[in-house]
């Protein structure tokens, strides 16, 4: 039997590593062994395929300093801002405290931005709320739109102008710090396409502790989580244009009354989690 292992000071393979410290994550996360592999392979510098594949064995102070990361997120951190960055579209987006993570369900979103871009010719889409520039960056990415990104967080417009740099968009994403479109009051008229996740959720929602790191303006919108929509489309028309917001589960009943020209899109699940307005084409 080889004894080294549990001994401190000496070198431990990083797969018995894995297995042991995966355990602390149990509770916080279905993903328990996905995770630790990812956070192991921020402090090794070496990618996922490279830990599964090869032997690598780990020095004691590469092991503390993943079993530091690892206690970080057993205490309900989020994995992305730990890692620094999240997939999106396939691209990875740079994420950090203070500006909001990217959601799976939000591709969706992207996917019909994408097919309504083609189908119609338009040239130039806001992301009103761009975070780490998930939809804009990436409709940018995946077209030849021009974007006219805001953010109510400095932060998100720095970390969103990152992205844009990132995936080689810098010169059609631009994103300017403001509420809705204010900073582009100018450029109203020219803007075809609106797009939007905008915050929706209830103001005494309970939240995945994770969530709860991120930022409470990216995700909180009062009492009916419903605020953003109220104010944005008493604020500005829609004639003329495509709109398409990310919205809640159970918001179309509340939304019909704030937006009787909406229609409601479903996602790949079954469930209304889109609002949509074609005054542009239909
Ligand atoms: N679009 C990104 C995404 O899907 O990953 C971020 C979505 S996050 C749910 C909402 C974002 O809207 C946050 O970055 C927040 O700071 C921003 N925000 C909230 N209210 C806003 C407003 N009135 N005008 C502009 N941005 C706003
Ligand atoms: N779906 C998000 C969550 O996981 C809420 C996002 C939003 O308000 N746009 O909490």
């Amino acid at each position: 039997m080889d004894t080294r292992e549990n001994v401190p000071g000496v070198e431990r393979k990083v797969w018995d590593l894995i297995r042991e410290l995966s355990h602390k994550l149990k509770d916080i996360t279905s993903n328990p062994v996905l995770e630790t592999v990812l956070l192991a392979t921020k402090v090794l510098g070496v990618r996922k395929e490279d830990i599964i594949s090869k032997d690598i064995v780990v020095s004691p102070e590469v092991e503390n300093s993943i079993v530091k990361l690892v206690e970080r997120r057993a205490s309900g951190y989020p994995l992305h801002y730990i890692l620094g960055e999240k997939e999106f579209m396939g691209l990875p987006f740079f994420v950090e405290e203070g500006v909001f993570i990217p959601r799976p369900e939000t591709e969706e979103l992207v996917e019909i931005a994408l097919d309504l871009i083609n189908r119609y010719g338009v040239m130039m889409v806001a992301d009103v709320g761009t975070g780490s520039g998930a939809i804009g960056v990436s409709v940018a990415k995946f077209s030849e739109v021009i974007v006219f990104a805001t953010d109510v967080s400095e932060k998100a417009v720095e970390v969103s102008l990152k992205n844009a740099k990132r995936h080689g968009v810098l010169d059609r994403f631009v994103v300017k710090h403001g509420r809705f479109l204010e900073p582009f009051k100018e450029d109203y008229g020219k803007i075809e396409m609106i797009l939007s996740n905008p915050p929706y959720v209830k103001k005494n929602d309970r939240l995945p502790r994770d969530v709860l790191f991120e930022p409470p303006e990216a995700l909180f919108a009062g009492e009916d989580g419903l605020d953003f929509y109220r104010a944005f489309f008493e604020k500005y028309s829609t004639e003329g244009k495509i709109v398409l917001m990310e919205i809640g589960e159970y918001q179309v009943e509340g939304l019909k009354k704030i937006v009787p020209q909406a229609s409601f899109l479903k996602d790949t699940s079954g469930k209304y989690r889109f609002l949509y307005i074609n005054r542009r084409f239909s």
